[in-house]
């Protein structure tokens, strides 16, 4: 499998506090990547530095060979369209009806004629299971609808990874199933993911390899068997105790 994403001895900083201390790992094309871990141990700001919307304080992130922490704005700006994120917020324009949020990004960041944007969005929004909601605004949407819509925005930008982080942390109960399905159909459709989640059932059922996180480093990599039946580190199976 070709490599998507290099992380080279990462670290992130907020001025004394060492988020993220080391870490080395590779993200492959196609792969189901999902990041577990307390609460505080830096997944958002791991997933933030994938894209470099935070910037590392040392190390390199490569993408598709590009080195992300050394190239311009711009073409960092091109490079980032190809990176998709899904966050636990939403954050959906309110303003705009559903398809008018699919259709923004690649009508002002791609130059695709409206026509074209329109019939993908709709395209996508039946793909998610919500075209007859495509001319209605967000506020009238459950939280689950809404998610569904921020997944079919990303997909609008045809993406070679998308970054979740926590994606149904936000959700009612009855609602976490409906966007996991979604993402379930995304992993089996080959897309690359990397979903930080506390759905642990999601990713023994969908993740190619978990990431346990704890204490600025990427303490153990496995399949869902190795990481949730037969973890390694005492910090591995002192969180799988409390959540599982
Ligand atoms: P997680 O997603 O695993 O809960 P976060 O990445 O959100 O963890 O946070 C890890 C640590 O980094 C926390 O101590 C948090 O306070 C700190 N942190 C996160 N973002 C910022 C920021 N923008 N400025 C300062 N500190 C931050
Ligand atoms: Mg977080």
């Amino acid at each position: 499998m070709d490599n998507m994403i290099e992380i080279k001895n990462l670290q992130k900083k907020y001025g004394e506090n060492e988020v993220l201390k080391d870490i080395t790992e590779t993200v492959k094309k196609g792969q189901v990547i999902c990041v577990i871990g307390p609460s505080g141990s830096g997944k958002s700001t791991f997933l933030r530095c994938l894209n470099v919307l935070e910037r590392p304080t040392a190390g390199k992130i490569l993408f598709e060979g590009k080195d992300l922490t050394d190239i311009s704005e711009k073409e960092l700006n091109v490079l980032r369209e190809k990176m998709g994120m899904v966050f636990q917020g939403f954050n959906l324009f309110p303003n705009m009806s559903v398809l008018e949020n699919i259709k923004l990004a690649p009508m002002k960041v791609k130059n695709v004629p409206e026509a074209q944007a329109k019939k993908r969005g709709e395209e996508l929004l039946e793909k998610v299971g919500l075209l007859d909601k495509a001319d209605q605004y967000p506020e009238s949407l459950s939280g689950g609808q809404k998610q569904r819509v921020a997944i079919a925005r990303a997909l609008a930008m045809d993406p070679e990874v998308i970054l979740f982080d926590e994606p149904t942390s936000a959700l009612d109960p009855e609602m976490v199933g409906e966007v996991l399905k979604v993402m379930q159909d995304l992993a089996d459709s080959g897309m690359t993911m990397v979903v930080v989640t506390h759905e642990m059932g999601f990713a023994r059922e969908v993740a190619d390899e978990v990431w346990f996180m704890a204490d600025g480093y990427v303490q153990e990599i496995g399949t869902p068997e190795e990481i949730f039946e037969h973890p390694k580190t005492e910090r591995a199976k002192d969180f799988l105790a409390k959540v599982l």
